[in-house]
């Protein structure tokens, strides 16, 4: 069986790792013309479900690694006012463990066959039922199964399910980091804090690696190379729909709603790495109807985009991979058919899939009134 992977990003790893691992060929077609192309790393909360999906993906040898690049995120969180004084706790943070998306990002990929700059432009499934996938810059690729994990604007759900497209929330979100020094350790020294502005709250989380990546790998699993990182507090500040931003930088965007509040809060913005600081629009993808089955199905944000209110969109996309591996193993064992092994794990995605799409929704208006619900 041989299983083309479209999308390189947590979800299409995943899946590809667990293949490696059951002996199934599986390459990722990446559309960067790089792993580090753009924006990438940011703090993840991984739910039991979604941690114990990654972790079955991949080869047991690098699960001390993978323990030592996660951090417990059960600690309480504080709400402070934009002075910084103490003003309540949001009670315990939510149960899981923090991970850095980068760097798990590295992990999943050690050992794979990725094509970087291989934008896939459509496919066409040919008459003994396999599927030829089309590039931009490179040869069509023949496989059995085209799984498309290329993120919220699929190029393969736009063929496979073309009235299955985003909806804006209307609703912006930035976020960025900035290296943990000594001034800001005490912003975050809990699981994250919430400052308290004027109809508008800053979300301050730190990223505290147990061993810096770059030397646990080394120490761990020295085939693999994780990136040489050191310890941020993430920031994130939800900006409700109609406010004007034009041509403002994510720092920019943040500093202009923080007018008056604490210096130490205002440096942490200034002192973030642009490189690693954005400004998204909320957009989401709610899995509709189901297409006929066949050699090609969707995985990740691709067919159930959340709003980041949810904290559960990564979670879904590991959850997918391992679904859709346990399933092909099974396929590749000749225990049913691809066809069939398809459909088990459509059907069961769709499910949670809808679940995870409505709960990051229905957590949105506590932080923007205002947006455009579906
Ligand atoms: C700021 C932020 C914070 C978040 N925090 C959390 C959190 O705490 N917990 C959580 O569970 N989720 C969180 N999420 C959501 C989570 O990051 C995503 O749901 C998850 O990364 C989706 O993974 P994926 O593999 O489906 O898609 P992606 O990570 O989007 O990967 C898709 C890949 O496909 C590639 N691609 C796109 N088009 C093509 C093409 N035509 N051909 C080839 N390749 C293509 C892209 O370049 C990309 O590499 C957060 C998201 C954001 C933006």
């Amino acid at each position: 069986m041989r299983v083309a992977v479209v999308g390189a990003g947590l979800g299409g790893l995943a899946l590809a790792q667990g293949l490696r691992g059951a002996g199934i060929e599986a390459d990722v077609y990446e559309r960067d013309p790089g792993i580090v192309a753009r924006f990438q790393g940011y703090r993840l909360v991984l739910n039991p479900v979604g941690f114990q999906a990654v972790r079955d993906c991949l080869p047991t040898r690098w699960h001390p690694l993978l323990d030592e690049i996660v951090m417990e995120a059960t600690a309480e969180q504080l709400i402070l006012d934009t002075q910084l004084n103490e003003i309540g706790k949001l009670g315990a943070g939510r149960t899981g463990l923090v991970v850095d998306r980068q760097v798990l990002r590295h992990l999943l990929l050690t050992g794979l066959s990725v094509h970087t700059d291989s934008a896939l432009t459509g496919y066409d499934v040919l008459a003994d039922g396999r599927v030829r996938a089309r590039f931009a810059h490179r040869d069509p690729a023949t496989a059995d199964l085209l799984v498309g994990a290329d993120g919220i604007s699929s190029a393969v759900r736009a063929e496979l399910s073309p009235r299955t497209v985003p909806t804006d929330t209307g609703v912006r979100f930035v976020i960025g980091r900035t290296p943990l020094t000594d001034e800001f350790a005490e912003l975050s020294k809990a699981y994250g804090s919430k400052i308290a502005g004027d109809g508008i709250s800053l979300l301050l989380g730190a990223m505290r690696f147990r061993t810096p990546p770059k030397q646990a790998a080394e120490q761990l699993a020295p085939e693999v190379t994780l990136p040489d990182i050191g310890d941020y507090v993430r920031w994130a500040m939800i900006l409700p729909p109609n406010g004007s931003l034009a041509d403002l930088t994510a720092q920019d965007a943040v500093l202009s709603r923080m007018q008056g509040w604490h210096p130490r809060l205002r440096a942490l913005i200034e002192q973030a790495d642009p490189d690693n600081s954005t400004l998204l629009s909320i957009r989401v993808v709610q899995p509709g109807e189901r297409w006929p089955s066949g050699p090609v199905t969707l995985l990740g944000d691709a067919i159930h985009a959340t709003s980041p209110t949810g904290g559960n969109g990564a979670n879904t996309a590991l959850r997918d991979a391992d679904l859709l591996r346990r399933n092909l193993i099974e396929a590749h064992e000749g225990h049913r058919t691809l066809l069939a092994a398809v459909d088990a794990y459509e059907r069961q995605m769709f499910d949670y899939a809808a679940e995870a799409v409505h709960d990051s929704l229905e957590k949105l208006p506590a932080f923007a009134p205002e947006a455009k619900l579906l």
